[in-house]
């Protein structure tokens, strides 16, 4: 009985770092990105060349793509040598540790990031096209035109609700954030 409980708390986290790694690859990627790291996932380590083979995506875009992967470190990467074609194979591994880290280290770069936000108190500037929100330094540096689209930026003066609930979901964010350590 204690066993099965065992068994399926491990198989809950290693599909929660599954879908944890499938979420950031889209994010990374888009829907090549989530079609390999569903392959990588399921298989646990593979070549590029076998992901291109098993998704019909061409071999330089998979590379490329696992590549940024590897710079967000949502994955890790050895070179093993093949002397059948005097030259290194890229094998690219799917790890539950490495996914966590890297999910635990965006979020805790977005909650920085919001917390600065929600802390400034000069006036934002929008973008109706964009639906993006600028500062005032920023929107001066660029005209008051969207550095994005290019449309004009109108100012938003009173955003004392949005702040109310940006600094809430800023709270939702590091509870879940201290959630992630037990995952
Ligand atoms: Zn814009």
């Amino acid at each position: 009985m204690k066993e099965e409980i065992k068994e399926e708390g491990l198989s809950e986290s290693k599909y929660k770092a599954k879908r944890i790694f499938m979420f950031l690859a889209q994010k990374i990627a888009g829907l090549s990105g989530l079609q390999i790291a569903a392959v990588l996932a399921s298989n646990g380590s593979m070549s590029a060349e076998k992901i291109a083979e098993l998704t019909g995506i061409q071999v330089a875009v998979v590379r490329d793509i696992l590549e940024r992967l590897h710079a967000n470190g949502v994955l890790f990467t050895t070179r093993i040598p093949s002397t059948e074609y005097h030259s290194v194979i890229f094998k690219y591994y799917f790890d539950e540790v490495t996914v966590l880290r890297a999910f635990r280290d965006k979020l805790k770069s977005m909650i920085i990031h919001l917390t600065k936000v929600s802390e400034y108190r000069g006036t934002f500037y929008y973008c109706p096209t964009c639906n993006r929100y600028y500062s005032e330094e920023v929107a001066a540096e660029n005209d008051y035109q969207c550095p994005v689209c290019g449309s004009e930026l109108e100012e938003r003066p009173n955003l004392a609700i949005e702040f109310r609930r940006l600094r809430k979901f800023v709270d939702e964010l590091k509870a879940k954030f201290v959630q992630t350590m037990y995952i």
